[in-house]
């Protein structure tokens, strides 16, 4: 018997947080604001913007895509300001 236990027991330690990453524009330098949070059924879209005059947002906008299961930003996400809770009811 051993009392090791394997880190692939651990399925919480597989998540990602999307505050902990930095998002950066390859066309002007800077670093992306996110703007936007959306729930989909299998995944969360985090929408990062420039917030400069450099960019047009329609060209280089970001959307990262966070399989549910394995988002852990989603707390943190729905108290933000820009997130709207009534947009989408899930059931
Ligand atoms: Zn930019």
């Amino acid at each position: 018997m051993t009392a090791m236990s394997s880190a692939e027991d651990r399925p919480d330690l597989h998540v990602i947080d999307v505050f902990m990453m930095s998002v950066k524009c390859g066309n002007c330098d800077t670093y992306q604001t996110i703007v936007r949070f959306e729930k989909h059924p299998d995944k969360n879209t985090y929408v990062y913007e420039c917030e400069n005059d450099l960019c047009d947002p329609n060209v280089t906008r970001t959307l990262i895509e966070v399989p549910r299961h394995l988002d852990n930003s989603t707390r943190r996400a729905e108290e933000l300001p820009y997130y709207s809770r009534d947009e989408e009811e899930l059931p």
